[in-house]
């Protein structure tokens, strides 16, 4: 009956909703991700410092994604944000040179930038700001970052 499959459907989104974004790979377009996503996760009511938190986040992978994703090369991030219950999941994935050595591109202070411009500390700061990382990277194909922080306790 198409009233109850229309109401089912109500039902699935208001139970989970969900922004995507797509961006040139320029360094000058990562603080619009960034407050993008400030602005939908909103809804949850944040506190500042979980609003911050996101931010740096976001920053942090969308930046990887530009620097080390493309480099000198074009391409689009892609940014999906989506909220379920009280929980901000935060996708942001690459289709760069992707990741060789994921266990030690993680390592805190590990860089592979020669010129001692970065600390290496991309990937921490999202451990430390978020609730949960992934990442998930192959070499030639990209690299996907899933991190997940519960909003307001
Ligand atoms: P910082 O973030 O402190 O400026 P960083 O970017 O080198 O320095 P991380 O963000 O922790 O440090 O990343 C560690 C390393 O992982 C990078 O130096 C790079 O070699 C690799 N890396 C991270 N993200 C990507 C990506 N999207 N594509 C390819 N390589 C990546
Ligand atoms: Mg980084």
């Amino acid at each position: 009956m198409e009233t109850m499959d229309n109401e089912q459907g109500r039902k699935d989104r208001a139970d989970q909703d969900r922004m995507r974004l797509e961006i040139d790979s320029l360094s000058q377009n990562e603080e619009f991700a960034r407050v993008v996503v400030a602005v939908f996760m909103s809804r949850l009511d944040p506190t500042l410092e979980e609003i911050d938190d996101v931010k740096t986040a976001v920053s942090e992978a969308v930046t990887n994604a530009v620097i080390h994703g493309y480099g000198p090369e074009k391409g689009i991030v892609y940014i999906e944000a989506s909220i379920k219950g009280k929980e901000l999941t935060v996708i942001v994935r690459d289709e760069g040179v992707g990741i060789e050595d994921l266990k030690k591109a993680m390592e805190p202070m590990y860089t592979s930038d020669k010129s001692g411009e970065r600390s290496g500390m991309g990937f921490s700061f999202m451990e430390a700001f978020m609730d949960k990382l992934e990442v998930d990277s192959r070499p030639g194909e990209g690299t996907t970052v899933r991190m997940k922080k519960r909003i307001g306790g």
